[in-house]
């Protein structure tokens, strides 16, 4: 068996944008040789739903005897929902919007939040700032939480940068409090997908799925158990230009993550140049260096925070950075289109035009 799943999504409230489901193309290899109880003859299982701001998928292809996969999958929805509510910025009553409503007021938090938000705070250290998980006012400022889209002046940018400060966001772990200043906002999206596909594979897993990806988000893969037959998992790599082709694929294993951000994603275009909504926290304005990065580690919220932070690093760095960090590989495409990418990956990954 062999299956390509390419899914895309409609442009987003303004012709001019186009923001797409990545699209996750998985190629199972067949069903053979497998002690597990597979149906050998049919279709994975799928099942997608709208949240967190995008489309999640899950494709289940193997599990236990007596498993109630459609069950199964229900559960999970449920879960990955109710995790959306707590810690999304586009749900009106989550952690976040309640912080950023009341500033000033240590505010009482999730678990998921508080987890969410602390190892925000442990990646904008690592990442030299350029993970930040205050950048709310600069998502605000270019108009991406509303889709009204626009190139603000240097004025603006410099009066929002005020309040884009992540040292100065304060947790009680003990309370399990947050507390923001004035004029401050907080913005989880960029690691929150993470947790999702986190939670999604704890649910499958206890449920009895054995082989199943889950793709949270636009860009955010994790994969439970290996792929059919116990064969690797073959993540497609989409061309940021080109987003009905992929530019390579890699080869991933149980418990891998796969995050990609890219300035396809999410972007609007003026004058010839294209803003995307990774913002860099340094100059209040998007990263252009970089227009595609797959990070592979084995934490799928560590590997979407860090798809979003080294967005903004020179290609170059990025690598290197990666590097030194160690357990954690990427695929660079830069501003000019070359591919880069961590040696330690090189026999997984197959580049097209290879
Ligand atoms: P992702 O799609 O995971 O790369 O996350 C991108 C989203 O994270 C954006 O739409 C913003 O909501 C938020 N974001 C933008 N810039 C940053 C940044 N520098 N650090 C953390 N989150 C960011
Ligand atoms: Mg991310």
């Amino acid at each position: 068996m062999c299956e390509e799943n390419h899914t895309s999504r409609p442009p987003f409230k303004r012709r001019h944008l186009v923001f797409v489901t990545a699209v996750i193309v998985t190629m199972a290899l067949s069903l053979q040789g497998c002690n597990l109880f597979t149906e050998d003859d049919e279709e994975p299982v799928v099942r997608e739903t709208f949240l967190l701001g995008t489309l999640v998928r899950i494709t289940v292809h193997e599990w236990e005897q007596g498993t109630d996969v459609e069950g199964a999958l229900d559960e999970t929805l449920v879960e990955m929902e109710k995790l959306g509510a707590r810690v999304s910025v586009y749900e009106d009553e989550s952690d976040v919007n309640r912080v950023n409503e009341s500033p000033q007021t240590p505010i009482e938090v999730s678990e998921d939040t508080l987890h969410l938000l602390q190892t925000a705070l442990q990646m904008n250290r690592e990442t030299e700032g350029a993970f930040d998980p205050t950048i709310g006012p600069l998502v605000s400022l270019w108009g991406f939480y509303t889709g009204d889209y626009r190139v603000p002046d240097s004025e603006e940018i410099q009066h929002a940068l005020q309040y884009v400060d992540a040292s100065s966001v304060q947790v009680d772990p003990e309370a399990r409090t947050v507390r923001i200043k004035e004029g401050m906002q907080l913005d989880l999206e960029a690691l929150a997908k993470g947790l999702a596909a986190q939670r999604a594979e704890a649910a499958l897993t206890e449920r009895g799925v054995t082989s199943a990806l889950i793709s949270a988000g636009h860009s955010s893969v994790h994969a439970v158990g290996d792929g059919p037959g116990g064969r690797p998992w073959k993540i497609g790599l989409i061309h940021p230009r080109n987003l009905s082709e992929i530019y390579g694929k890699l080869q991933i294993r149980a418990s891998e993550a796969v995050s990609t951000s890219g300035d396809y994603q999410r972007y609007f275009e003026e004058n010839d140049t294209r803003y995307s909504h990774i913002i860099d926290p340094q100059t209040g304005r998007p990263g252009r260096t970089i227009k595609t990065i797959t990070v592979l580690t084995d934490d799928s919220i560590i590997a979407d925070a860090l798809s979003t932070a080294l967005f903004l690093f020179e290609p170059q760095e990025a690598l290197q950075w990666a590097d030194e960090r160690g357990g954690v590989d990427v695929v660079i495409m830069t501003a000019d289109g070359a591919v880069l990418y961590s040696e330690a990956i090189e026999d997984r990954l197959q580049l097209e035009d290879d």
